[in-house]
């Protein structure tokens, strides 16, 4: 992989690799800077790195020194609350932790150029860490899930990915996903073994997103994501004609929505992916065609070109092969081995029709909110551990087109709703913090015995 690296470098010394707010690098400059890193990260230790910040030039840089140094590197965002920092560093046992804006201080002192020459030399004859990166997914047991994605895994999904959209031709990417999310493990590595140039959407400032937009070919994101940009008038392939493609991934893609994008951009390539972040990033795609939209659900992957395997088990969509993670830092959930293989429970209800992969919801409490996976019981453990709280559930509401409109907690108890609200806001990111709080006396329960969330999404 770091061989690759390099033959891309070279191939493309000059061209922008990262662009991001008011700041860029080159191809040569950022190899460069990694390598200086790198050695730097090596001789520091050998644990994972947490690398801590937003969308920079920095930010990347400090990823991909620890990919050089041989460290798995674990990516936070700003967003997320101390408390939950707390937990990623205790789960992945991490014994450095670099705050982007940071890097530039690490000085080699007691660096001998010799040495440091020896160094590169040897780089790329060296395979990496095992596990390139951590990130971490919403649990139900009340903490986050650490999903630590080898090598291999990656290598795969990189040449899937690679097959998959533009390989030849160079284009601008646009990263819109934060990094602690795998969607943007899907641009950012498209992009860098591709020799294309990678374009950030920084923050969700209106303005500044559709000036990012001008000049990407390919955007990277979730439906959630364009829905968003289809509120411009604007937005359409008069304004936006270097738009090419838009690869979707991360949540269901609504036939309403491709009709949209169509109406407005009549010769964009639309291509919708799944999979989970265990199975690094995404494991198939379809090309959604126009014939496709007059059926009420479309396609998620050919699988007969998918990155894994996939099959159907009681109606679930089963991964294995090499996609697939080996488990989670601080769980047992999700597998099953069968003569000797291992096989990932995605926990998605699906089929397969004509070779081609649809999915058709859930058969857990996880869901989509604004394209962030969510286990709903996660919320519910940390409000049972309030004093004064003697049981909660939390259920999402349904706009008519039954998207997730906003996320509710029932709860019974005896707290003030401000200081639940505090309590939740130091420990879950915002997007998983009730946006409505209701106090019941008990909860409803169904003919089985359990709590009737059903009951409680139609209430
Ligand atoms: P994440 O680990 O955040 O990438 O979320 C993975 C989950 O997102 C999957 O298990 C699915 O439930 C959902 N998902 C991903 N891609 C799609 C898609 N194209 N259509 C429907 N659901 C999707």
């Amino acid at each position: 992989m770091i061989e690759k690296l390099k033959q891309i470098v070279l191939k493309n010394k000059d061209r922008l690799f990262y662009v991001c707010d008011n700041e860029c690098i080159t191809y040569y400059d950022f190899w460069e800077k990694i390598k200086y890193y790198s050695y730097y990260l090596k001789r520091q230790g050998t644990g994972p790195v947490i690398v801590y910040g937003h969308k920079s030039v920095n930010m990347l840089i400090s990823m991909f020194s620890c990919l050089l140094a041989k460290r798995t590197y674990v990516p936070i965002d700003i967003s997320v609350p101390r408390k939950r920092i707390e937990d990623i560093i205790r789960i992945t046992n991490a014994d450095l932790f670099i705050k982007n804006e940071e890097i530039d201080n690490f000085k080699i002192e007691t660096l001998k150029l010799d040495e440091l020459v020896k160094y590169h030399d040897e780089l790329e004859k060296e395979s990496i860490s095992k596990y390139v990166y951590i990130v971490f997914t919403s649990g139900s047991t009340g903490e986050p899930k650490g999903v630590p994605i080898s090598n291999d895994n990656l290598e795969n999904f990189i040449n899937w990915i690679s097959n998959l959209l533009y390989n030849n031709k160079k284009v601008n990417v646009l990263n819109t996903a934060n990094f602690n999310f795998d969607l943007s493990v899907a641009d950012m590595y498209y992009s860098l073994f591709n020799g294309h140039t990678l374009i950030a959407m920084d923050d969700l400032n209106y303005d500044s997103m559709f000036l990012r937009i001008l000049k990407a070919n390919v955007i990277v994101a979730t439906p959630t994501f364009v829905k968003m940009c289809l509120l411009n008038p604007d937005f359409n392939d008069k304004n936006y004609n270097n738009l090419k493609t838009i690869y979707f991934c991360g949540e269901k893609l609504e036939v309403q929505i491709v009709k949209r994008i169509y109406e407005r951009f009549s010769k964009i390539q639309i291509i919708n992916a799944y999979g989970p972040t265990e199975a690094t990033s995404a494991v198939c795609a379809s090309i959604i065609t126009k014939s496709m939209l007059n059926n009420n659900i479309l396609p998620v992957g050919d699988v007969s070109s998918a990155a894994t395997i996939i099959t159907i088990k009681n109606n679930e969509i089963v991964l294995s092969g090499k996609s697939v993670f080996d488990g989670y830092l601080n769980s047992a959930d999700g597998f099953f081995i069968d003569s000797g293989d291992k096989y990932y429970l995605t926990g998605d209800l699906g089929y397969i029709k004509d070779g081609l992969l649809y999915c058709s919801g859930r058969c857990d409490n996880q869901i989509k909110y604004k394209g962030y996976r969510i286990e709903l019981e996660e919320i519910e453990n940390v409000i049972n551990r309030i004093d004064g709280i003697v049981d909660s559930c939390v259920v999402p509401k349904y706009n008519e087109n039954g998207v997730v409109k906003y996320i509710k907690a029932y709860i019974v108890g005896n707290r003030q709703k401000d200081d639940i609200l505090k309590f939740l806001k130091e420990r879950l990111p915002l997007y998983m913090v009730p946006k409505s709080i209701e106090f019941l006396s008990k909860l409803p329960i169904n003919e089985n015995g359990k709590v009737d969330r059903k009951k409680l999404i139609n209430l």
